[in-house]
């Protein structure tokens, strides 16, 4: 995998000086042209064998079809070691070149599956507006706007939305889940999406109830024709 940066490279050597780049997946320094160590491009654990291309999760164990309203589901890594790491950095401590390299590789993979120009549209999975504030960008749209870099499609941040909804998901049976997922979001819009396929963009797939619901708004709601998911990664 290329993992050297793209058209950004020289504003980041000046950076470099002041801010030394980290791997953001074992916080090891790097070069400034890099988006990760070498290492970790060469020990992450890609998703690209067993993975069921429906729904994005592991073949032998979690796959999740026929429970899915998305149509496909590219995983970049399974969330391991140093994807789950890097996925972390990505919250919690901006280490924002961990969605260039997944956004990359779910690229590719969308290229090579000839999926990639069907694509008429990105949508990140939102955050509420206190996440947002706090945080002060969505992961989701770091990963959807690398996904679809180099191509024309564009990105609608406002189609969906997240309302400050409290619930202890991790407690939850897959159907409570579901229904707790179900007053978290909504579509923010009556924007009329006939006959397209969108992307929509997340960083982890865990039990699908998130891209599930995001996706029936995007179809049932607004009327999209295909919904396409791309995760930065899916849980074994
Ligand atoms: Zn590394
Ligand atoms: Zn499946």
């Amino acid at each position: 995998m290329d993992i050297t940066r793209g058209k950004g490279g020289k504003k980041s050597f000046l950076l470099d000086l002041v801010f030394p780049m980290r791997c953001p997946f074992c916080d090891e320094f790097i070069e400034y042209d890099r988006l990760c160590c070498e290492e970790c491009a060469d020990e992450i654990l890609w998703a690209d064998e067993n993975i069921c291309t429906v729904c994005g999760k592991f073949l032998t164990k979690g796959c999740i079809c026929p429970d899915v309203s998305y149509d496909r589901c590219i995983p970049a890594a399974y969330f391991t070691d140093r994807a789950r790491y890097g996925i972390h950095s990505l919250k919690f401590r901006s280490g924002k070149s961990a969605a260039d390299v997944l956004g990359r590789v779910i690229g590719d993979r969308l290229r090579v599956m000839e999926l990639m120009n069907e694509i008429d549209l990105a949508v990140p999975v939102p955050m509420t507006a206190i996440q947002l504030r706090q945080r002060g960008y969505n992961q989701a749209e770091l990963i959807a706007r690398a996904i679809v870099e180099g191509t024309d499609i564009p990105i609608e941040c406002d189609l969906l939305e997240r309302h400050n909804v409290k619930t202890s998901q991790h407690l939850l049976g897959a159907e409570e889940r579901y229904e707790a997922v179900k007053m978290q979001y909504s579509a923010a819009q009556d924007k009329d999406l006939s006959g397209m396929t969108v992307l929509l963009a997340d960083d982890v797939l865990t039990t699908g109830a998130t891209l599930n619901y995001c996706a029936y708004l995007l179809k049932e709601k607004l009327r999209a024709k295909r919904v396409i998911c791309g995760v930065g990664a899916t849980t074994l």
